[in-house]
């Protein structure tokens, strides 16, 4: 494989920005984020919260029930409890099953549910990141490996397809592609040069150096975003990513 053609730039480590996207500062949550999380599975959202449902119906956590008088409506993605009243969709679940744990205010429930399903929301991504760029910055390319795909998102979205009532979640659907990562990254900076997301066999640093260096034949790119980001199952999570410049 040759990348290069002679061309030898010297490529230089800058700085990690993996720790900035996790950052405290709180933006309004996009509208279409929430409907995403209104939108996810009840049932799956119930398994999760500790619910053990059979046949769409399990014991109402609500009140002191012995009867699975609790019901969930797949189509319209709400529960029901006969006895007590209580209903909802998937947020107000959350916010009435995490208040014991002082989680229950509408931010938080929606926190929780965005965290147990690889759903993006704005409030996560840093003061300095433009989630509405009006400037497009062709010099800046987003060049991403890693060996899992999108393992976590395609199992979720398996999962969401259920034997007697076939509905698959669309919002876990539309992570089940590795390339959504570089793409919401270069989307929401406004990044508009090479994005590129590449399925290693293993980690291969030589390779990898590789790849992001070739991304400096096209002459506009000044600066690459590139590295390993990988998500084997729920509880590993690799992350190692740079901002290479020409030197
Ligand atoms: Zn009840």
């Amino acid at each position: 494989m040759v990348f290069l053609n002679g061309e030898s730039n010297k490529i230089s480590k800058l700085k990690k920005v993996s720790a900035s996207l996790r950052s405290n500062k709180i933006s309004i949550m996009d509208k279409l984020e929430i409907q995403k999380l209104r939108d996810l599975p009840i049932e799956g959202v119930a398994e999760r919260l500790g619910l053990k449902i059979r046949q769409h119906k399990c014991l109402c956590p609500f009140h002191d029930d012995h009867h699975a008088s609790l019901s969930f409506h797949v189509r319209r993605n709400t529960y029901r409890c006969f006895v007590c009243g209580a209903s909802g969709g998937t947020i107000d679940l959350a916010m009435n099953l995490l208040k014991s744990s002082g989680r229950g205010s509408f931010r938080e429930a929606c926190r929780w549910l965005a965290d147990e399903n690889n759903v993006i929301l704005t409030e996560y991504t840093s003061s300095s990141l433009n989630s509405n760029p009006s400037t497009l910055n062709s010099s800046r390319a987003v060049v991403l490996f890693n060996h899992s795909s999108s393992i976590i998102a395609d199992r979720q979205y398996v999962k969401s397809i259920k034997k007697d009532d076939f509905f698959p979640s669309p919002a876990a659907f539309v992570y089940t592609l590795p390339n959504i990562t570089t793409g919401e990254i270069a989307l929401r900076n406004g990044y508009h040069g090479e994005t590129s997301f590449y399925l290693l066999a293993e980690r291969n640093e030589k390779l990898m150096q590789m790849v992001i260096k070739s991304t400096f034949i096209d002459h506009d790119i000044k600066s690459v975003i590139g590295g390993w980001i990988d998500c084997p199952s729920e509880d590993e999570f690799e992350c190692e990513i740079s901002i290479f410049c020409k030197e």
